[in-house]
């Protein structure tokens, strides 16, 4: 598992002084198509890329139009022709070579991730180096991609062969902007597929530069292209003709959109979706360990993840000493400038999100939770009033039929309940139309596999939360999502498998 600390020594020191001010990622065109960065062709439709620190508008951006995705699509057509023909020795060398690029502008990177999403810079950092380990992953992975053979009677055999499935459509969300590049692309490419990727319009800047840095490593140009663009884009690009499969991260609604364009033309599609999940806290685990894990399930990216355990469960023996290690260490969480090194909550991604959150915490207070502590907009210095602050929040009196407590919040809103027994606390965990995530934090060992067979998620932490080490698959039970990203099942929902059938004897037929 990548540690914080190995993280950081990936930071040559060479790009400490790389900071804000002007932005060059900014200013150029923001389409990869075909190997160059390009303009939209004619783009009527246009919107503003905003820093989430400041609110300052960084500049205008046209939407991909259907010119634009018909030639994006058309170039990973002609791209895909070699790339799938290559061997996989070949294909993850380049990504090899990228995931060491990636490495080495690991800070100007982060930097720029910090700009597109406000969060923290230590964990932009995080998230650009483990994003070099999932597309080093691939690379290795790459060419152990191999069908099976089959030996039938009298000496004939069968055998597969996995093929991909051609131009795959890429959607991403918003809170890891780069990371739902890399883990769309890197598996794609190693299977032999191309890509055209369509980022969130609040977050279009590094996945370019993912373009760029698979072209610098050797990539044939049209294998991984971007457009961008907001709703539209997106529409146009998983209605295509050309695209064989979709993948996407974000909402359940646009996902069940996706879903349906692909069905129409049974397309392959994997989603990863929303999440409201559960995390225990049994009165054996460690409590100190406990408040750390259930802080790193809510208050990371300003509560801003998919997986985030926002339903605390504390066995009732141990709430009173939990809730108080919980407020001692939340308040000292310091809310500041994102590019600030001790920074542990940045801006949230915009004012609807920050307006949303507000409006959970009120409906939680209205359905009679109380705030323990938080849940307040704060201003940390006069430069950053345009963006939106929001205090980590802790809600307490809450039950399981509140709004705030079935509902995806997505921002820094901890509901706590309290609960007795085991069996108890698996029905309440698993009442939930989600199911992509969920921890437990016990120190008995039977009793933390008993409780992780129950429950009905993907992922599911024992004693940690919001790891995603490469070699492990991540995604959704129910609502969540279907399909897996990481680990060698991801390579699955990439390629199709096509069996051989060989007679070796003379044929037999009743007529
Ligand atoms: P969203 O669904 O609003 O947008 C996601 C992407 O879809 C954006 O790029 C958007 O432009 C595009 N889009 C919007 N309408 C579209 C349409 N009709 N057709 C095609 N594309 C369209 O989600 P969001 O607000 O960007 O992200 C937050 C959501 O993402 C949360 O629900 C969160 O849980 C989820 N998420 C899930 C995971 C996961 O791995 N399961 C990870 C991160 C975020």
């Amino acid at each position: 598992m990548l540690s914080m600390k190995r993280a950081l020594q990936f930071v040559p020191r060479r790009y400490m002084a790389v900071v804000t001010g002007s932005h060059p990622q900014v200013t150029q065109p923001l389409n990869y198509i075909g190997g160059q960065r390009v303009d939209p062709a004619n783009s009527p439709n246009t919107f503003n890329l905003t820093s989430p620190a400041t609110g300052e508008v960084l500049r205008t951006v046209g939407n991909a139009g259907g010119k634009d995705v018909d030639e994006a699509v058309s170039v990973a057509q002609d791209a895909f022709k070699t790339w799938s023909k290559m061997g996989g020795f070949e294909r993850g060398a380049i990504l090899k070579k990228a995931a060491n690029i990636v490495r080495e502008r690991t800070e100007e990177m982060a930097r720029t991730e910090v700009l597109d999403t406000g969060k923290p810079i230590w964990e932009a950092r995080y998230d650009i180096v483990s994003c070099a380990d999932t597309i080093d992953y691939y690379g290795g992975l790459a060419a152990k991609i191999a069908g099976e053979y089959q030996q039938l009677p009298n000496g004939s055999f069968a055998y597969t062969i996995k093929e991909p499935l051609g131009v795959v459509g890429g959607i991403g969300a918003w809170n890891y902007p780069f990371q739902m590049a890399s883990w769309k692309s890197s598996p794609a490419l190693a299977a032999g597929n191309t890509m055209v990727f369509k980022p969130s319009p609040f977050t279009p800047l590094t996945a370019v530069m993912l373009a760029e840095i698979y072209t610098e490593a050797g990539l044939p140009h049209g294998c991984f292209n971007v457009v961008q663009g907001e709703g539209e884009t997106g529409e146009l690009l998983s209605n295509h003709t050309g695209v064989s499969k979709m993948t996407f991260t974000g909402s359940v609604p646009t996902g069940s959109k996706i879903m349906e364009a692909c069905a129409k033309q049974i397309h392959h599609v994997t989603l990863e979706l929303g999440g409201k999940s559960p995390c225990i806290i049994f009165e054996d685990s460690d409590l100190d360990s406990a408040v750390t894990g259930a802080m790193l399930a809510n208050f990371l990216n300003q509560g801003q993840v998919c997986s985030n355990g926002t339903r605390v469960f504390v066995q009732e023996s141990v709430m009173k000493p939990f809730l108080e290690k919980l407020v001692e260490r939340t308040k000292a969480m310091k809310i500041g400038d994102p590019n600030d090194e001790d920074t542990t909550v940045g801006a949230t991604i915009s004012p609807e999100q920050a307006h949303k959150t507000l409006q959970y915490i009120d409906i939680g207070k209205t359905e009679g939770a109380r705030v323990l502590y938080g849940g307040e907009r704060v201003t940390p210095s006069p430069s950053l009033a345009g963006g939106h602050y929001i205090q980590p929040c802790i809600l307490t009196g809450c039950q399981d039929n509140m709004r705030v407590v079935r509902e995806e919040v997505f921002g820094s809103v901890m509901s706590v309940l309290s609960f007795s027994s085991d069996e108890e606390v698996i029905t309440r965990a698993n009442d939930s139309e989600f199911g992509l995530a969920g921890g437990i934090f016990t120190n008995n060992l039977q009793r933390a596999h008993r409780v992780a067979s129950s429950l009905e998620a993907g992922s599911l932490y024992i004693n940690n939360y919001n790891v995603y080490p490469a070699g492990v698959p991540f995604g959704g039970y129910k609502k969540s999502g279907i399909g897996r990203e990481n680990g060698p099942e991801a390579l699955d929902y990439y390629t199709q498998i096509k069996s051989v059938y060989v007679e070796m004897g003379s044929v037999e037929a009743p007529f």
